[in-house]
Protein backbone atom coordinates (compact mmCIF):
# COMPACT_ATOMS: atom_id res chain seq x y z
CA UNK A 1 0.00 0.00 0.00
CA UNK A 2 0.80 3.70 -0.96
CA UNK A 3 2.26 5.12 2.15
CA UNK A 4 1.13 8.91 2.40
CA UNK A 5 1.53 11.52 5.23
CA UNK A 6 -2.20 12.91 4.00
CA UNK A 7 -4.24 9.92 3.01
CA UNK A 8 -7.35 11.42 2.06
CA UNK A 9 -5.73 12.58 -1.12
CA UNK A 10 -6.25 9.02 -2.24
CA UNK A 11 -9.41 8.85 -3.68
CA UNK A 12 -11.15 5.55 -3.77
CA UNK A 13 -14.30 4.79 -5.66
CA UNK A 14 -15.49 8.26 -6.53
CA UNK A 15 -14.72 10.95 -9.14
CA UNK A 16 -15.69 14.66 -8.46
CA UNK A 17 -18.95 15.71 -9.56
CA UNK A 18 -21.28 19.02 -9.23
CA UNK A 19 -19.66 19.02 -5.51
CA UNK A 20 -20.15 15.76 -4.45
CA UNK A 21 -17.91 12.40 -4.79
CA UNK A 22 -19.80 9.96 -6.52
CA UNK A 23 -19.87 6.03 -7.94
CA UNK A 24 -20.87 5.81 -11.23
CA UNK A 25 -24.34 4.97 -12.22
CA UNK A 26 -23.80 1.62 -13.02
CA UNK A 27 -21.71 1.23 -9.91
CA UNK A 28 -18.75 -0.06 -12.15
CA UNK A 29 -14.99 0.70 -11.32
CA UNK A 30 -11.90 -0.31 -13.18
CA UNK A 31 -8.31 -0.37 -11.64
CA UNK A 32 -5.59 1.53 -11.82
CA UNK A 33 -1.75 -0.17 -11.86
CA UNK A 34 0.98 0.07 -10.83
CA UNK A 35 3.57 -0.04 -14.26
CA UNK A 36 6.71 -0.87 -12.26
CA UNK A 37 5.35 -4.11 -10.10
CA UNK A 38 2.28 -4.63 -11.51
CA UNK A 39 0.12 -4.48 -8.39
CA UNK A 40 -3.16 -2.58 -8.36
CA UNK A 41 -3.10 0.54 -6.27
CA UNK A 42 -6.98 1.62 -6.41
CA UNK A 43 -10.26 1.51 -8.27
CA UNK A 44 -12.26 4.47 -9.88
CA UNK A 45 -15.66 4.85 -11.44
CA UNK A 46 -16.52 3.85 -14.83
CA UNK A 47 -18.71 6.87 -15.68
CA UNK A 48 -20.04 7.73 -19.24
CA UNK A 49 -21.77 9.26 -20.99
CA UNK A 50 -24.90 10.43 -18.25
CA UNK A 51 -22.25 11.37 -15.74
CA UNK A 52 -20.84 13.44 -18.24
CA UNK A 53 -24.23 15.07 -18.96
CA UNK A 54 -24.61 15.87 -15.66
CA UNK A 55 -21.07 17.35 -15.04
CA UNK A 56 -21.88 19.83 -18.08
CA UNK A 57 -25.14 21.03 -16.69
CA UNK A 58 -23.57 21.15 -13.27
CA UNK A 59 -20.30 23.51 -14.92
CA UNK A 60 -22.92 25.90 -17.09
CA UNK A 61 -24.62 26.83 -13.62
CA UNK A 62 -21.50 26.85 -11.58
CA UNK A 63 -19.64 29.30 -14.42
CA UNK A 64 -23.02 32.01 -13.78
CA UNK A 65 -21.07 31.96 -10.21
CA UNK A 66 -17.72 32.36 -10.61
CA UNK A 67 -17.27 34.00 -13.78
CA UNK A 68 -19.07 37.10 -11.49
CA UNK A 69 -16.49 36.92 -8.84
CA UNK A 70 -13.80 39.68 -9.16
CA UNK A 71 -10.79 38.56 -10.75
CA UNK A 72 -8.87 39.27 -7.37
CA UNK A 73 -11.13 36.58 -5.71
CA UNK A 74 -10.72 34.13 -8.42
CA UNK A 75 -6.81 34.54 -8.15
CA UNK A 76 -6.74 34.34 -3.95
CA UNK A 77 -8.48 30.70 -4.39
CA UNK A 78 -6.04 29.48 -7.40
CA UNK A 79 -3.41 30.99 -5.41
CA UNK A 80 -4.82 28.73 -1.56
CA UNK A 81 -4.84 25.75 -4.70
CA UNK A 82 -1.43 26.21 -5.43
CA UNK A 83 -0.16 26.51 -2.38
CA UNK A 84 -2.33 23.34 -1.07
CA UNK A 85 -0.09 21.45 -3.61
CA UNK A 86 2.86 22.54 -2.85
CA UNK A 87 2.42 21.65 0.84
CA UNK A 88 1.30 18.17 -0.05
CA UNK A 89 4.13 17.79 -2.95
CA UNK A 90 5.43 14.89 -1.08
CA UNK A 91 2.60 12.62 -1.13
CA UNK A 92 1.56 14.05 -5.18
CA UNK A 93 5.02 13.06 -6.06
CA UNK A 94 4.21 9.65 -4.57
CA UNK A 95 0.48 9.14 -6.21
CA UNK A 96 1.99 10.29 -9.16
CA UNK A 97 5.34 7.88 -9.05
CA UNK A 98 3.05 5.11 -8.35
CA UNK A 99 0.24 5.28 -11.22
CA UNK A 100 2.90 6.31 -13.44
CA UNK A 101 6.20 5.13 -13.11
CA UNK A 102 8.42 7.86 -13.35
CA UNK A 103 11.30 8.21 -10.84
CA UNK A 104 9.97 9.90 -7.40
CA UNK A 105 12.67 12.87 -8.14
CA UNK A 106 11.11 13.81 -11.70
CA UNK A 107 7.68 13.23 -9.64
CA UNK A 108 8.45 15.99 -7.54
CA UNK A 109 9.36 17.85 -10.28
CA UNK A 110 6.04 17.21 -11.86
CA UNK A 111 3.91 18.43 -9.05
CA UNK A 112 6.42 21.93 -8.59
CA UNK A 113 6.01 22.25 -12.21
CA UNK A 114 2.56 21.54 -12.30
CA UNK A 115 2.08 23.69 -9.14
CA UNK A 116 3.73 27.11 -11.59
CA UNK A 117 1.09 26.94 -13.69
CA UNK A 118 -1.24 27.65 -10.92
CA UNK A 119 0.28 30.23 -9.69
CA UNK A 120 1.19 31.84 -12.58
CA UNK A 121 -2.10 32.06 -14.07
CA UNK A 122 -3.75 33.20 -10.65
CA UNK A 123 -1.28 36.36 -11.41
CA UNK A 124 -2.85 36.92 -15.21
CA UNK A 125 -6.08 36.44 -14.22
CA UNK A 126 -5.98 40.26 -12.88
CA UNK A 127 -4.19 41.42 -15.95
CA UNK A 128 -7.12 40.30 -18.39
CA UNK A 129 -7.23 43.68 -19.92
CA UNK A 130 -9.43 45.05 -22.65
CA UNK A 131 -8.52 47.90 -25.50
CA UNK A 132 -10.15 51.22 -26.34
CA UNK A 133 -10.06 51.54 -30.12
CA UNK A 134 -9.45 55.31 -32.17
CA UNK A 135 -12.46 55.34 -33.97
CA UNK A 136 -13.18 56.36 -37.18
CA UNK A 137 -16.29 58.95 -36.65
CA UNK A 138 -16.36 61.46 -34.25
CA UNK A 139 -19.42 60.54 -32.17
CA UNK A 140 -18.34 56.68 -31.66
CA UNK A 141 -15.66 55.18 -28.99
CA UNK A 142 -14.82 51.12 -29.92
CA UNK A 143 -14.34 48.93 -26.62
CA UNK A 144 -12.57 45.31 -26.77
CA UNK A 145 -13.64 43.19 -23.73
CA UNK A 146 -12.14 39.82 -22.85
CA UNK A 147 -14.98 37.69 -21.18
CA UNK A 148 -15.14 33.74 -20.47
CA UNK A 149 -15.46 31.32 -23.07
CA UNK A 150 -17.81 29.37 -20.72
CA UNK A 151 -18.44 25.78 -19.79
CA UNK A 152 -14.52 23.96 -20.87
CA UNK A 153 -13.74 20.31 -21.06
CA UNK A 154 -9.54 19.03 -20.88
CA UNK A 155 -8.89 15.42 -21.69
CA UNK A 156 -5.66 14.61 -20.58
CA UNK A 157 -3.08 12.16 -21.23
CA UNK A 158 -0.82 9.64 -18.61
CA UNK A 159 2.85 10.89 -19.11
CA UNK A 160 2.18 13.82 -16.96
CA UNK A 161 -0.73 13.56 -14.65
CA UNK A 162 -0.67 16.13 -12.81
CA UNK A 163 0.96 19.02 -15.06
CA UNK A 164 -1.36 18.33 -18.18
CA UNK A 165 -4.14 19.28 -16.00
CA UNK A 166 -3.09 22.21 -14.23
CA UNK A 167 -2.04 23.85 -17.60
CA UNK A 168 -5.70 23.84 -18.97
CA UNK A 169 -7.49 24.31 -15.30
CA UNK A 170 -5.46 26.98 -14.07
CA UNK A 171 -6.57 29.48 -17.09
CA UNK A 172 -9.64 28.36 -17.48
CA UNK A 173 -10.34 29.14 -13.84
CA UNK A 174 -8.48 32.24 -14.25
CA UNK A 175 -10.28 33.87 -17.09
CA UNK A 176 -13.78 32.75 -15.20
CA UNK A 177 -14.39 29.49 -16.81
CA UNK A 178 -15.30 25.84 -15.19
CA UNK A 179 -13.51 22.93 -16.47
CA UNK A 180 -14.67 19.52 -16.30
CA UNK A 181 -11.75 16.92 -16.41
CA UNK A 182 -11.23 13.70 -18.32
CA UNK A 183 -7.77 12.24 -17.30
CA UNK A 184 -5.82 9.28 -19.00
CA UNK A 185 -7.08 5.75 -17.58
CA UNK A 186 -3.81 4.85 -16.30
CA UNK A 187 -3.47 7.78 -14.40
CA UNK A 188 -6.37 9.66 -12.64
CA UNK A 189 -5.09 9.32 -9.15
CA UNK A 190 -3.13 12.30 -9.69
CA UNK A 191 -6.25 13.95 -11.15
CA UNK A 192 -8.81 13.17 -8.12
CA UNK A 193 -5.76 14.49 -5.64
CA UNK A 194 -6.00 17.87 -7.47
CA UNK A 195 -9.43 18.00 -6.74
CA UNK A 196 -9.61 16.70 -3.17
CA UNK A 197 -7.42 20.06 -3.22
CA UNK A 198 -9.24 22.67 -5.45
CA UNK A 199 -11.95 21.36 -2.82
CA UNK A 200 -10.15 22.65 0.16
CA UNK A 201 -9.01 25.79 -1.89
CA UNK A 202 -12.41 26.87 -1.84
CA UNK A 203 -12.89 26.52 -5.64
CA UNK A 204 -16.81 26.05 -5.72
CA UNK A 205 -18.96 22.98 -6.91
CA UNK A 206 -18.99 22.48 -10.53
CA UNK A 207 -16.25 24.42 -11.10
CA UNK A 208 -13.35 22.18 -11.29
CA UNK A 209 -14.92 18.94 -11.56
CA UNK A 210 -13.06 15.09 -12.30
CA UNK A 211 -14.73 12.38 -14.41
CA UNK A 212 -13.16 9.26 -14.70
CA UNK A 213 -14.17 6.31 -16.96
CA UNK A 214 -14.86 5.50 -20.78
CA UNK A 215 -12.68 7.68 -22.51
CA UNK A 216 -15.02 7.58 -26.14
CA UNK A 217 -18.30 7.99 -24.18
CA UNK A 218 -17.21 10.73 -22.06
CA UNK A 219 -15.46 12.51 -25.10
CA UNK A 220 -18.48 12.10 -27.42
CA UNK A 221 -20.45 13.84 -24.95
CA UNK A 222 -17.88 16.60 -24.08
CA UNK A 223 -17.82 16.68 -28.10
CA UNK A 224 -21.62 16.36 -28.96
CA UNK A 225 -22.65 19.45 -26.33
CA UNK A 226 -23.23 22.80 -27.32
CA UNK A 227 -22.83 23.88 -23.89
CA UNK A 228 -19.04 23.03 -24.08
CA UNK A 229 -18.14 25.69 -25.89
CA UNK A 230 -13.91 24.67 -25.84
CA UNK A 231 -12.21 21.46 -25.47
CA UNK A 232 -8.41 21.54 -24.45
CA UNK A 233 -6.50 18.24 -25.56
CA UNK A 234 -2.99 16.55 -24.85
CA UNK A 235 -2.59 13.40 -26.40
CA UNK A 236 -2.21 11.40 -29.99
CA UNK A 237 -2.45 13.28 -33.09
CA UNK A 238 -5.08 10.36 -33.96
CA UNK A 239 -7.42 10.82 -30.71
CA UNK A 240 -7.00 14.66 -31.93
CA UNK A 241 -8.22 14.19 -35.42
CA UNK A 242 -11.40 12.22 -34.25
CA UNK A 243 -12.01 15.20 -31.59
CA UNK A 244 -11.98 17.82 -34.04
CA UNK A 245 -14.04 15.93 -36.33
CA UNK A 246 -16.42 15.27 -33.10
CA UNK A 247 -16.56 19.43 -32.13
CA UNK A 248 -17.30 19.93 -35.56
CA UNK A 249 -21.24 20.17 -34.89
CA UNK A 250 -20.65 22.28 -32.37
CA UNK A 251 -18.06 24.35 -33.74
CA UNK A 252 -16.25 23.96 -30.74
CA UNK A 253 -13.21 26.23 -29.87
CA UNK A 254 -10.47 23.63 -29.50
CA UNK A 255 -6.61 23.64 -28.34
CA UNK A 256 -4.75 20.74 -29.68
CA UNK A 257 -1.71 19.49 -27.83
CA UNK A 258 -0.61 16.72 -29.99
CA UNK A 259 2.10 13.88 -30.78
CA UNK A 260 6.25 15.21 -31.89
CA UNK A 261 8.65 14.01 -33.44
CA UNK A 262 11.69 16.31 -32.38
CA UNK A 263 14.79 16.77 -33.88
CA UNK A 264 17.90 17.27 -31.51
CA UNK A 265 20.92 18.53 -34.03
CA UNK A 266 24.57 18.68 -33.52
CA UNK A 267 26.64 20.85 -35.32
CA UNK A 268 30.57 20.22 -35.41
CA UNK A 269 31.07 23.56 -33.21
CA UNK A 270 29.02 22.59 -30.87
CA UNK A 271 30.11 22.07 -26.95
CA UNK A 272 29.60 17.89 -26.91
CA UNK A 273 29.34 17.85 -23.64
CA UNK A 274 26.78 20.26 -22.90
CA UNK A 275 24.99 18.19 -26.07
CA UNK A 276 25.23 15.47 -24.59
CA UNK A 277 23.80 16.74 -21.16
CA UNK A 278 20.81 18.06 -23.38
CA UNK A 279 20.17 14.78 -25.33
CA UNK A 280 20.22 12.61 -21.80
CA UNK A 281 17.77 14.93 -20.16
CA UNK A 282 15.46 15.44 -23.51
CA UNK A 283 15.41 11.67 -24.66
CA UNK A 284 15.93 10.00 -21.28
CA UNK A 285 13.47 11.92 -18.89
CA UNK A 286 10.59 10.17 -18.06
CA UNK A 287 11.83 6.96 -20.01
CA UNK A 288 11.34 8.85 -23.16
CA UNK A 289 8.02 8.95 -22.71
CA UNK A 290 7.18 12.78 -23.29
CA UNK A 291 5.81 14.62 -26.63
CA UNK A 292 9.22 16.76 -26.77
CA UNK A 293 11.54 14.43 -26.05
CA UNK A 294 13.62 14.06 -28.98
CA UNK A 295 13.39 11.81 -31.23
CA UNK A 296 15.51 11.88 -33.84
CA UNK A 297 19.42 13.20 -33.22
CA UNK A 298 21.29 14.38 -36.38
CA UNK A 299 24.79 14.64 -35.76
CA UNK A 300 27.36 16.60 -37.58
CA UNK A 301 30.19 13.91 -39.73
CA UNK A 302 33.29 15.72 -38.37
CA UNK A 303 31.83 15.14 -34.33
CA UNK A 304 29.68 12.13 -34.94
CA UNK A 305 31.99 9.74 -33.84
CA UNK A 306 33.11 11.50 -30.53
CA UNK A 307 29.36 12.52 -29.69
CA UNK A 308 27.92 8.59 -30.37
CA UNK A 309 30.53 7.67 -27.56
CA UNK A 310 30.24 10.43 -25.01
CA UNK A 311 26.37 9.98 -25.32
CA UNK A 312 27.14 5.93 -25.08
CA UNK A 313 29.30 7.00 -21.79
CA UNK A 314 26.42 8.61 -20.20
CA UNK A 315 23.51 6.46 -20.55
CA UNK A 316 25.49 3.29 -19.26
CA UNK A 317 25.16 5.72 -15.96
CA UNK A 318 21.71 5.96 -16.30
CA UNK A 319 20.07 3.64 -13.14
CA UNK A 320 16.74 1.97 -14.26
CA UNK A 321 14.60 0.89 -11.83
CA UNK A 322 11.02 1.50 -9.20
CA UNK A 323 10.87 5.18 -9.43
CA UNK A 324 10.28 4.52 -5.44
CA UNK A 325 14.17 2.81 -5.14
CA UNK A 326 16.61 6.16 -4.66
CA UNK A 327 18.85 6.87 -7.36
CA UNK A 328 16.45 5.45 -10.59
CA UNK A 329 16.73 7.27 -13.21
CA UNK A 330 14.41 5.64 -15.46
CA UNK A 331 11.35 4.43 -14.61
CA UNK A 332 9.08 1.13 -16.47
CA UNK A 333 7.63 2.27 -19.65
CA UNK A 334 3.70 2.78 -18.78
CA UNK A 335 1.90 -0.66 -20.62
CA UNK A 336 3.26 -3.56 -22.80
CA UNK A 337 1.93 -1.75 -25.86
CA UNK A 338 4.14 1.07 -25.15
CA UNK A 339 7.34 -1.14 -25.08
CA UNK A 340 6.34 -3.23 -27.98
CA UNK A 341 6.59 -0.09 -29.97
CA UNK A 342 9.77 0.39 -28.89
CA UNK A 343 10.82 -2.87 -29.34
CA UNK A 344 9.66 -2.73 -33.51
CA UNK A 345 11.43 0.61 -33.92
CA UNK A 346 14.72 -0.91 -32.63
CA UNK A 347 14.55 -4.00 -34.62
CA UNK A 348 13.45 -1.99 -37.63
CA UNK A 349 16.39 0.54 -37.87
CA UNK A 350 18.69 -2.27 -36.75
CA UNK A 351 17.35 -4.49 -39.91
CA UNK A 352 17.94 -1.38 -42.48
CA UNK A 353 21.69 -1.06 -41.00
CA UNK A 354 21.74 0.89 -37.63
CA UNK A 355 24.62 -0.11 -35.50
CA UNK A 356 23.73 -0.67 -31.83
CA UNK A 357 25.85 1.39 -29.39
CA UNK A 358 24.14 0.19 -26.04
CA UNK A 359 21.05 -1.08 -24.76
CA UNK A 360 18.68 -2.60 -27.70
CA UNK A 361 16.53 -4.85 -25.15
CA UNK A 362 14.18 -5.60 -22.73
CA UNK A 363 15.86 -5.11 -19.54
CA UNK A 364 16.34 -8.09 -17.18
CA UNK A 365 13.96 -6.59 -14.52
CA UNK A 366 11.50 -7.93 -16.65
CA UNK A 367 8.01 -6.16 -16.70
CA UNK A 368 8.24 -3.20 -19.19
CA UNK A 369 11.22 -2.05 -18.16
CA UNK A 370 13.65 -1.40 -21.49
CA UNK A 371 17.19 -0.68 -21.63
CA UNK A 372 18.57 2.62 -22.08
CA UNK A 373 19.26 2.38 -25.98
CA UNK A 374 21.65 4.24 -28.68
CA UNK A 375 21.67 3.27 -32.20
CA UNK A 376 24.15 4.97 -34.85
CA UNK A 377 24.31 5.68 -38.90
CA UNK A 378 20.43 5.25 -38.24
CA UNK A 379 18.63 5.31 -41.91
CA UNK A 380 16.04 8.10 -42.67
CA UNK A 381 14.16 4.83 -44.62
CA UNK A 382 13.51 3.64 -40.74
CA UNK A 383 9.90 3.75 -38.41
CA UNK A 384 11.93 6.05 -35.84
CA UNK A 385 12.25 9.22 -38.57
CA UNK A 386 8.83 9.24 -39.16
CA UNK A 387 6.60 8.01 -35.68
CA UNK A 388 7.23 8.77 -32.20
CA UNK A 389 9.13 6.50 -30.56
CA UNK A 390 7.77 7.24 -27.04
CA UNK A 391 10.56 5.60 -25.29
CA UNK A 392 14.43 5.28 -24.00
CA UNK A 393 16.15 5.01 -27.57
CA UNK A 394 17.84 7.73 -29.33
CA UNK A 395 18.93 7.23 -33.12
CA UNK A 396 21.62 9.16 -34.36
CA UNK A 397 21.63 10.31 -38.40
CA UNK A 398 24.58 11.52 -39.58
CA UNK A 399 24.73 14.87 -41.71
CA UNK A 400 27.22 16.51 -43.52
CA UNK A 401 25.57 20.26 -44.36
CA UNK A 402 23.25 22.94 -42.36
CA UNK A 403 20.70 22.76 -45.31
CA UNK A 404 20.94 18.86 -45.31
CA UNK A 405 19.80 19.13 -41.57
CA UNK A 406 17.43 21.29 -42.23
CA UNK A 407 15.42 19.45 -44.66
CA UNK A 408 15.82 16.21 -42.61
CA UNK A 409 14.20 18.02 -39.90
CA UNK A 410 11.48 19.64 -41.45
CA UNK A 411 10.84 16.28 -43.08
CA UNK A 412 7.72 15.08 -40.99
CA UNK A 413 4.13 16.07 -40.71
CA UNK A 414 4.89 17.13 -36.47
CA UNK A 415 6.11 20.35 -35.04
CA UNK A 416 6.21 20.64 -31.46
CA UNK A 417 9.44 20.88 -29.93
CA UNK A 418 13.08 20.91 -31.68
CA UNK A 419 16.70 21.42 -30.22
CA UNK A 420 19.97 22.14 -31.98
CA UNK A 421 24.05 22.83 -30.16
CA UNK A 422 26.09 25.20 -32.11
CA UNK A 423 27.98 28.62 -31.06
CA UNK A 424 27.89 30.58 -34.26
CA UNK A 425 25.69 33.47 -34.10
CA UNK A 426 24.65 33.20 -37.14
CA UNK A 427 24.14 29.81 -37.76
CA UNK A 428 21.94 30.12 -34.20
CA UNK A 429 19.77 32.40 -36.27
CA UNK A 430 19.46 30.70 -39.68
CA UNK A 431 18.56 27.61 -38.23
CA UNK A 432 15.99 28.70 -35.28
CA UNK A 433 14.22 30.62 -38.04
CA UNK A 434 13.96 27.87 -40.37
CA UNK A 435 12.96 24.68 -38.20
CA UNK A 436 9.32 24.35 -38.85
CA UNK A 437 8.42 23.69 -35.08
CA UNK A 438 6.67 25.86 -32.52
CA UNK A 439 9.30 25.77 -30.04
CA UNK A 440 13.35 25.71 -30.55
CA UNK A 441 15.49 24.65 -28.39
CA UNK A 442 19.15 26.48 -28.73
CA UNK A 443 21.85 24.97 -26.49
CA UNK A 444 19.53 23.48 -23.80
CA UNK A 445 17.90 20.11 -23.72
CA UNK A 446 15.31 21.13 -21.45
CA UNK A 447 12.36 24.33 -22.64
CA UNK A 448 8.99 23.41 -20.85
CA UNK A 449 8.47 26.49 -18.41
CA UNK A 450 4.92 28.32 -17.07
CA UNK A 451 6.52 31.70 -18.54
CA UNK A 452 7.01 30.34 -22.07
CA UNK A 453 4.29 29.79 -24.64
CA UNK A 454 4.22 25.76 -25.49
CA UNK A 455 2.84 24.09 -28.11
CA UNK A 456 2.89 22.95 -31.82
CA UNK A 457 2.51 23.77 -35.49
CA UNK A 458 1.54 21.66 -38.61
CA UNK A 459 -0.29 18.17 -37.49
CA UNK A 460 1.14 18.77 -33.65
CA UNK A 461 -1.53 21.14 -32.62
CA UNK A 462 -3.37 24.30 -32.46
CA UNK A 463 -3.11 26.94 -29.36
CA UNK A 464 -0.31 27.60 -27.06
CA UNK A 465 -0.49 27.00 -23.06
CA UNK A 466 1.57 28.75 -20.26
CA UNK A 467 2.86 32.33 -20.59
CA UNK A 468 0.67 35.41 -21.26
CA UNK A 469 -0.89 33.78 -24.12
CA UNK A 470 -2.01 30.99 -22.35
CA UNK A 471 -5.12 32.53 -20.64
CA UNK A 472 -6.39 33.92 -24.24
CA UNK A 473 -7.26 30.36 -25.41
CA UNK A 474 -10.22 30.67 -22.46
CA UNK A 475 -11.07 34.04 -23.29
CA UNK A 476 -13.67 35.55 -26.30
CA UNK A 477 -13.07 38.90 -27.52
CA UNK A 478 -16.59 41.04 -27.60
CA UNK A 479 -16.23 44.38 -29.84
CA UNK A 480 -18.37 47.11 -28.81
CA UNK A 481 -19.31 50.38 -30.85
CA UNK A 482 -20.60 52.99 -29.00
CA UNK A 483 -22.20 55.86 -30.85
CA UNK A 484 -24.31 58.57 -30.91
CA UNK A 485 -21.95 60.26 -27.94
P1 LIG B 1 -1.68 7.93 -25.58
O1 LIG B 1 -1.35 7.21 -26.86
O2 LIG B 1 -0.60 8.78 -25.07
O3 LIG B 1 -2.35 7.09 -24.54
P2 LIG B 1 -4.20 8.99 -26.36
O4 LIG B 1 -4.39 10.05 -27.36
O5 LIG B 1 -4.67 7.61 -26.68
O6 LIG B 1 -2.67 9.03 -26.02
O7 LIG B 1 -4.83 9.37 -24.98
C1 LIG B 1 -4.88 10.68 -24.46
C2 LIG B 1 -6.21 10.89 -23.78
O8 LIG B 1 -7.24 10.74 -24.74
C3 LIG B 1 -6.52 9.90 -22.66
O9 LIG B 1 -7.22 10.58 -21.63
C4 LIG B 1 -7.45 8.92 -23.33
O10 LIG B 1 -8.32 8.29 -22.44
C5 LIG B 1 -8.22 9.83 -24.26
N1 LIG B 1 -8.85 9.17 -25.40
C6 LIG B 1 -8.42 8.12 -26.12
N2 LIG B 1 -9.28 7.83 -27.11
C7 LIG B 1 -10.29 8.72 -27.04
C8 LIG B 1 -11.49 8.96 -27.79
N3 LIG B 1 -11.83 8.22 -28.82
N4 LIG B 1 -12.28 10.00 -27.40
C9 LIG B 1 -11.94 10.76 -26.36
N5 LIG B 1 -10.84 10.60 -25.62
C10 LIG B 1 -10.02 9.59 -25.94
Amino acid sequence: TLELNYPALLKQNAALLAGSWVAADSGEYFAVYNPATGVMIAQVPRMGRVETERAIAAAAVAQKQWRTLTAKDRSARLKTWFALIMQHQEDLARILTAEQGKPLAEARGEIAYGASFIEWFAEEAKRVYGEVIPAPLGDRRLLVLKQPIGVTAAITPWNFPTAMITRKAAPALAAGCTMIVKPAEQTPLSALALAVLAEEAGIPAGVFQVITGDAREIGAAICASPVVTKLSFTGSTEVGRILMRQSADTIKKLSLELGGNAPFIVFDDADLDAAVEGAIASKYRNAGQTCVCANRLFVQDGVFDTFAQKLADRVAQLQVGDGFVDGVTQGPLIDDAALAKVESHVADAIAKGARLVSGGKRHSLGGTFYEPTVLADVSPDSLVFGEETFGPVAPLFRFKTDDEVIELANRTEFGLASYFFSRDIGRIWRVAEALEYGMVGVNTGIISNEVAPFGGVKQSGLGREGSHHGIDEYLEIKYVAMAGL
